[in-house]
């Protein structure tokens, strides 16, 4: 099953937070949120299967490394998969 894809934009409200979410050198990494879509880095055939049911799996999510603080591994991205049938989650990272 395809979502469309729909933006996701953090909203900081303190001073702690605005630091979390920040990259000096880079004004794109930490803004590549987004439910839904696809994901940029393999086909959609090539989507995991469900460990329990053994389904294709739906592209979920895309979570962007937070910050410098937080960085994943060089600015990765985390990307998330859901089984519609029995509801399993699968969690990846990902360079795109
Ligand atoms: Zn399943």
């Amino acid at each position: 099953m395809k979502i469309p894809k729909v933006k996701l934009v953090p909203m900081p409200e303190t001073e702690e937070e605005k630091q979390a979410i920040s990259y000096t050198w880079n004004k794109e990494i930490g803004t590549r949120h987004f439910l839904g879509g696809e994901s940029e880095d393999i086909n959609n055939t090539d989507y995991p299967r469900c460990e329990s049911c053994k389904n294709q799996m739906s592209f979920y999510a895309q979570i962007d490394s937070i910050g410098e603080k937080y960085d994943l591994a060089d600015c990765m991205v985390i990307h998330t998969f859901i089984c519609f049938d029995c509801f399993t989650v699968h969690s990846r990272l990902a360079q795109i």
